[in-house]
Formats: structure tokens, sequence, C-alpha cells
């Protein structure tokens, strides 16, 4: 049956989180440059993406990590954290076939929705870098709780007035998409990215993002 509404993760489903790192680590890096002058870019990135957990870690955490791989002294986490959450979402890339797929939707009368989590200042201004036009916005922050939790996937549902059963969700996570829209009777697409299968939740498969266009 063709869902009412289609929900998305956003980071590594509908924004290339993975791309926008890569655009943004020469800016990262000359920002850093006082701490970091004795680093070349190319230790530089290969650092920053071990450290990174693929941006499941607060940004303060990853920048103490982050540094601290390179053995500087008297930075400050807390400030330079606030510098990847004012900056970043300028590098942000749409992932590929993001804007074709909404689209796609768009022209078959089916509503979209964005329920992401991490804080309401990062995850919007990536939204609005990127332009995404979908007719609801969750982030875990403004409900006070993550996925792979109900509450986010419910107020998006009752934003838009629909029941589980009428709602498809595609994310990357196993658990906190997959799983997480499972458990309240949503069905469930994973994107297959750099986030490994470890959940027992049933959901079908994509390989990229446009072939969702293939179960509607
Ligand atoms: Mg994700």
């Amino acid at each position: 049956m063709r869902p009412r509404v289609i929900l998305f993760d956003l980071d590594e489903t509908l924004h290339d989180r993975r791309a926008s790192v890569e655009a943004f680590i020469p800016t990262l890096y000359g920002f850093l440059e006082p701490w970091l002058s004795h680093v070349s870019l190319e230790d530089f990135r290969a650092t920053l993406h071990r450290v990174d957990y693929g941006g499941y870690v607060p940004r303060e955490v990853f920048m103490q990590r982050l540094l601290e791989a390179f053995d500087a002294r008297n930075f400050d986490a807390v400030a330079l954290a606030k510098f990847w959450r004012s900056e970043f979402a300028k590098f942000a890339q749409p992932m590929a076939g993001a804007y074709e797929l909404l689209e796609f939707l768009k022209s078959k009368g089916i509503q979209t929705g964005i329920v992401s989590n991490g804080t309401v200042q990062l995850q919007q201004a990536k939204i609005d870098a990127l332009g995404l036009q979908v007719d609801v916005v969750v982030i875990s922050e403004a409900v006070g709780v993550k996925k792979p939790a109900a509450k986010p996937f419910l107020e998006a549902l009752r934003l838009l007035e629909v029941q589980p059963s009428e709602t498809w969700f595609v994310g990357d996570h196993p658990v906190n998409d997959i799983q997480g829209a499972v458990a309240i009777g949503i069905k469930a697409f994973w994107l297959e990215r750099e986030t490994a299968w470890s959940g027992n939740a049933p959901h079908v498969r994509l390989e990229r993002l446009l072939d969702l266009q293939k179960f509607l």
C-alpha cells in the first residue's frame, strides 16, 4: 500500500554528511592552525575521520579527542565546538538523489518529513543550507529525547495527522532509525551507508536513496 507520508533521517540519508565533512576539512584545519601547525592536512583528515564517529559524539568530545590526538595544548573544546556548529552547515552536501526523490514524492501527493537526532541550531542550519523542501521537521533536542525513542517519530505523525500504518521511514542507522520506526509500526527502509547492519528489525535495504521509487 502506498504511504501517505514518508519520513527521513537527515545525516547520511538526505544529507551526505561524509561529503560535507570532507568539504569542511580545509576550513577546519585552517581554523585549528594555531594548535596544529605541526600536523599535515592528510594526518589531520585521517585522524578527524577516526575520532568523528560519524557525528554520533557531541562536538565538544570530538574536538577534545581531535586535538588531544595531536598532543595540542591550551585549547578550549567548547569554543572550538561552537565553530563547528556555526560553520559546518555552510559546507552541507546533499545525498545523491535527495532532491529528485523529494520532488518525485511531491508529484505523487506523498507528504514528507525529517526526523533527526541533534541540536536544533545545527540540524536546521543544514536543512536550510541544503534547501530541503519537506512538510515537517522534528529535531530531537526540541522534543527532549532522541531516536530510537518513539517520541520524535510520533511528533512527526501528530503534526502530519497520520497513523504509523500510513507512514514509511528511511534512515541509515539500524537502531536509531530502523528499530525505532519499526517499534511503533512504521515500515522501514535502511539506506546502507557507513554504519553496518546491527539490528533485528524487519526492513527493506536500499543501496541508493532513489531506489525507494521502485516501491511506490
Ligand atoms: Mg543518519
